[in-house]
């Protein structure tokens, strides 16, 4: 889950991290007003969306009066913002934080990732602040200072001095630097996060070390542990379709292809994919509706899947070890007694309790196409969409 900017600035700072004074404004008037209070002569607009790249893109103003807050943020609420990395339907802007300017003598960057390769969180950084990281090891990879923390013992003061001299930092400076990464590996660990990345983190014409932009992401997996940053989500900035089954519990990615996919466990979903596409059909979505499926959930993810226009057949795959065949039986009766179903079913189920499963879905007299191996679950939701192509009285479950 990401945040915004504002969000992590305010996270960090409790982690002793300076960020410059602000505050979160939702219409012109109020980030007028917001200046005011401030203080200053000179501050900074942001709009607040879930992207990188805002400055480039118009989204972040510097304005010495409240006439040219008021008019950037005319300019801006209600607008999407298109970034290099929001893809081309771009982000609402609908808050912006208004921030103090502040003078800047050095730009640095300074990311906080997961390793995947030494199972560390590593520290990336680099003299080249304001350019984007992908940009920095493009054009000045030498500039880059890579570091990996030992988990037992954490980000030790020594190890954060090297960084800030391999930065060429003044020794002046040092300690606030260090202040500034062992906060940022503290919020990492302690906040579960997957992300933490300020760039630019800059020395201010005053000799401070300030952070101007902030980015987290957390995992989604440790959210139920933080419930006061689950809070910060913002469902306005993510695809609705992904946003939706987020909420019902259910992983979902949706896709190009019309045969809509409801599995239990991600291997088996991705198994289905493949096996849908060596049938010769085109996957419209990945959904893994995970181990206990009480009816309910099976219900869900029936309506979530039904709710993409492009579906023109649907097919469940459960191999039920900690499931059980019954409850998934009983909850596509369920689900297709609930949900308007106007196109074919087709039902595979294996283990547990397979035999009851069967039962449910025979005796339901419901017109689902029943089918004991993967391959012939894909085959037949191919052919039933198919067959629905050329011929509209095809086997419907209503
Ligand atoms: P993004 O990375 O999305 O473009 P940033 O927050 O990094 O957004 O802002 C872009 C640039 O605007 C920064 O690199 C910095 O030069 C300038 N900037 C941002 N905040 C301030 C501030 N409070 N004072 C002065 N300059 C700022
Ligand atoms: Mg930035």
């Amino acid at each position: 889950m990401d945040i915004h900017e504002y969000q992590a600035k305010e996270l960090l700072s409790n982690f002793g991290v300076n960020v410059p004074p602000g505050a979160l404004a939702y219409s012109p008037e109020q980030a007028a007003y917001r200046a005011r209070e401030l203080g200053g002569e000179k501050w900074i607009v942001k709009a607040q969306v879930h992207a990188g790249g805002r400055g480039k893109a118009g989204g972040v103003k510097l304005c010495d009066s409240e006439t040219e807050i008021q008019e950037a943020c005319e300019e801006m609420f209600g607008r999407k913002l298109v970034t290099h990395q929001t893809g081309p339907e771009g982000k609402g802007i609908y808050r912006v934080y208004v921030e103090g300017a502040v003078q800047i003598d050095r730009e640095i960057y300074l990311g906080f990732v997961l390793d995947r390769s030494s199972q560390r969180i590593m520290i990336v950084a680099s003299s080249e602040g304001g350019m984007e990281i992908e940009e920095i090891s493009a054009e000045r990879p030498e500039s880059i200072v890579r570091s990996t923390v030992e988990p037992a013992v954490g980000l030790q003061e020594f190890q954060a001095r090297e960084i800030a001299f391999a930065l060429g930092l003044e020794s002046a400076l040092t300690q606030q630097m260090v202040r500034t990464l062992q906060g940022c590996y503290r919020a990492f660990t302690e906040l579960d996060a997957t992300m933490v990345e300020i760039n630019p983190l800059v020395i201010t014409g005053d000799r401070r070390v300030v952070a101007l932009d902030a980015k987290m992401s957390f995992d989604d997996n440790a959210l139920f542990r933080h419930s006061a940053i689950a809070e910060l989500r913002d469902k306005s900035q993510e695809d609705p379709r992904e946003a939706r089954a987020a909420d019902r519990g259910l992983s979902y990615v949706g896709l190009e292809g019309n045969i809509g996919c409801i599995v239990n466990g991600a291997g088996l979903a991705m198994a289905t994919m493949d096996t849908i596409k060596l049938a010769g059909g085109e996957p419209a979505n990945f959904l893994d509706i995970g181990g206990g499926a009480t009816p309910e959930r099976v219900a869900k993810a029936f309506r979530l899947v039904m709710s993409d226009s492009n579906v023109q057949a649907v097919l469940v795959n459960i191999f039920a070890g900690i499931n059980r065949c019954d409850w998934v039986a009983e909850g596509v009766v369920q689900a297709l007694k609930e949900v308007q179903v106007d196109v074919p079913v087709i039902v595979r189920l294996a283990g547990t309790n397979v035999e009851e499963g069967q039962k449910i879905l025979a005796k339901s007299g419901l017109p689902i196409i029943r089918a004991t191996t993967l391959m012939e679950a894909a085959e037949r939701a191919v052919g039933a969409w198919q067959n629905d192509q050329t011929q509209a009285t095809t086997v419907r479950a209503v």
